[in-house]
C-alpha cells in the first residue's frame, strides 16, 4: 500500500469535484450543472411537461416514406413552445441538427412563469402535441 501526499488535485470553481488532471476538470466545469452558463430556469417548473418530438430520419422505409423517430422533448404549458435544453446546445447538437430542434427555443435562465405549486392553473397541451410516454 502506498501513502500519496501531496499530489496535485483540480477543483470545480462551481461544486467542489475534484478531479486527477486538468483535462478531466475542464470537461467536468464545461457540463457542471453549478456552472451559470449551464442553468435554466425550467427544473421543478410544474408547466414543463415532457412531449414526443417527431424526428424525421435521413434513411427512408422499404416504400420510400421517410422513418419517423419519436424522442423526448419538453414543451412549457404556461409559454405553450416547445423548449430544448441548455445541455442540447452545449453539445453542439443545434447547430449540428438544426431541423431537429426546429421551433424550439433554449430553456431559459429566468423565467417570470415558473411554479413548483400544485394549485398551479394548468394550460392544456395544444393540440398535436403529446405527452410523453416509454
Ligand atoms: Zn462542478
Amino acid at each position: 500500500m502506498k501513502k500519496l501526499i501531496n499530489q496535485t488535485r483540480y477543483r470545480c470553481d462551481f461544486c467542489r469535484k475534484e478531479y486527477c488532471t486538468e483535462a478531466a476538470t475542464a470537461r467536468h466545469e464545461h457540463r457542471c450543472g453549478s456552472n451559470p452558463q449551464n442553468e435554466f430556469a425550467c427544473g421543478c417548473c410544474v408547466f414543463l411537461k415532457e412531449v414526443e418530438k417527431e424526428i424525421e430520419s435521413e434513411y427512408t422505409d422499404y416504400n420510400g416514406e421517410p422513418i419517423i423517430r419519436k424522442k423526448r422533448g419538453f414543451f412549457c404549458l404556461s409559454k405553450q413552445q416547445r423548449l430544448y435544453p441548455v445541455s442540447a446546445e452545449r453539445k453542439g447538437l443545434v447547430d449540428k441538427y438544426p431541423e431537429t430542434f426546429e421551433g424550439e427555443e433554449i430553456m431559459p435562465k429566468e423565467c417570470s412563469s415558473w411554479d413548483f405549486s400544485k394549485r398551479a392553473v394548468m394550460p392544456e397541451l395544444p393540440t398535436g402535441v403529446v405527452e410523453y410516454t416509454k
